[in-house]
């Protein structure tokens, strides 16, 4: 049934890159197999998913949304792919993304942006602008987003979808290509924050392949889903420094009726300030495209990769150039730059070391917020979707849709977007993002459960 309304939506949306129907179909007929067998199944068995294409699969093509990589076939699955196929869950295709899974729209997308289920001519929020819309539109019920700014939350939130970013290290990045790589982390897109809780123990758990994954169980996420819907007891604190100007009407007019909600389920809302939000940004744009760059600089065109060789004799030095040149879009360029200047000698102290230092004061005021409340709670991003083009030329325009997500990123702790109704202004769909301390993504499920 996915895979009929994949082939017949497909083409208007652009949410999926590459469809496997053989290998979906071949895994749900192993599980039927089973099932009749009377065989114990994995919980999730034969429910099909889609992976951002981000994360490699062996043996289908995984281009991370750019030329670069277009004809790249991985010689082994990330382990997050290998969890679902233990899972015995269909893997139905890889989905779009901005390149490189930089920024906030799907448009910067080599191979075409997605387009909104809600209306079309709208942008369905990025960079896993792919996975959001395949879950939104019921192409798929469960799918795989990276998240280093924002890119599971703030789709999920103007695609009507629930996304969770876990914390930092409590899901393996072993086998998904490189952002920046002290702030991405994979996580579940999905229709209820059940079903969220679901993929997310499927995906969690230690990987001695990531150096960075915590060795730790997983969360109980889906106890927490499935628990009391009364919140008696509960601290929820709002961010003074998030939400006000720049923020639509009908945002905050669905976040102050979240509000109430919680109150009503027995919660007591206060506010909290974090002083140092403010300058969130501003360090996320020098640390991100300084990791970026870096990460990035393994496109040399040698190994793999798309490769341009100029006429006559070039050296490897002018291959490596006319390759990144004919192979990476604007916005990459942009980040390559704006991160190797960062990086680059006489230059570091005063910016990516400045920056890390904003990051370490972003983190002392969430441990101070979470000192008063259990869990932070605000507009997932300030406006509902924009029309396509409308801010793909402005870059600092399209950066700030990611000014609520971003500070999770930075202190490496865990968020959740959750649909929160419909902007009176234009009927399109508004997120709630709540935050937790890091190891505390149950929290985010209990709440969010409660919630939607
Ligand atoms: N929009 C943000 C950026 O462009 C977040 C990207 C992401 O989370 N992958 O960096």
């Amino acid at each position: 049934a996915h895979l009929d309304r994949i082939e017949r939506l497909n083409p208007a949306l652009n949410a999926f890159l590459l469809v496997d129907a053989e290998g979906a179909l071949a895994t749900a007929a192993n599980v039927d197999e089973a099932r009749a067998a009377g065989e114990d199944l994995p919980r999730l068995a034969g429910v099909p998913v889609a992976v951002k294409d981000i994360a490699c699969t062996q043996g289908l093509t995984t281009t991370a949304g750019s030329r670069m990589l277009e004809h790249f076939v991985p010689p082994y699955d990330a382990t997050i792919v290998t969890r679902l196929k233990d899972a015995r869950m269909p893997i139905l295709g890889k989905t779009n993304m901005d390149e490189f899974a930089m920024g906030s729209s799907t448009e910067h997308a080599a191979f075409g942006p997605t387009r909104n289920p809600w209306d079309l001519d709208r942008i369905p929020g990025g960079s896993g602008g792919g996975s959001s819309a395949a879950v939104a539109a019921y192409l798929a019920p469960l799918a795989i987003g990276s998240d280093t700014g924002g890119s599971i939350r703030q789709p999920a939130a103007v695609t009507g979808s629930v996304g969770v970013k876990p914390t930092y290290g409590g899901v393996s990045r072993y086998g998904v290509i490189a952002l920046a790589s002290s702030l991405d982390q994979i996580g579940p897109c999905a229709r209820t924050v059940t079903d969220a809780a679901l993929l997310h123990e499927v995906l969690g758990g230690h990987d001695p392949m990531d150096s960075t994954s915590i060795d730790a169980p997983v969360p109980p996420v889906l106890a927490a889903a499935s628990g009391t819907r009364d919140l008696t007891g509960m601290k929820v604190g709002v961010v003074t420094e998030i939400g006000g100007e720049g923020y639509q009407d009908g945002v905050l007019a669905r976040f102050e009726e979240a509000l109430d909600h919680l109150r009503a389920l027995g919660a007591q809302v206060v506010e909290v300030s974090c002083p140092h939000f403010v300058y969130a940004m501003a360090a996320y744009y020098l640390i991100q495209p300084s990791e970026a760059s870096s990460n990035l600089a393994r496109y040399d065109a040698m190994r793999y990769g798309a490769r341009t060789t100029p006429d006559g004799d070039p050296s490897a030095e002018q291959v490596m150039a006319a390759s990144r040149e004919a192979a990476f879009g604007e916005e990459v360029k942009r980040r390559i730059v704006l991160g190797t200047y960062a990086l680059s000698s006489g230059y570091y102290d005063a910016y990516y070391g400045q920056a890390q230092k904003v990051r370490t004061l972003i983190a002392g005021d969430f441990e101070a917020a979470f000192g008063q409340v259990d869990v932070l709670v605000s507009p997932t991003a300030p406006t509902t979707a924009f029309k396509i083009g409308d801010k793909l030329d402005d870059p600092m325009a399209m950066y700030l849709n990611d000014i609520a997500t971003i500070p999770a990123n930075l202190a490496g702790i865990p968020g959740m977007s959750i649909p929160s109704g419909l902007a009176e202004e234009d009927g399109l769909p508004v997120g709630v993002q709540l935050l937790a301390p890091a190891m505390e993504d149950q929290r985010l499920y209990a709440v969010g459960a409660a919630l939607e």
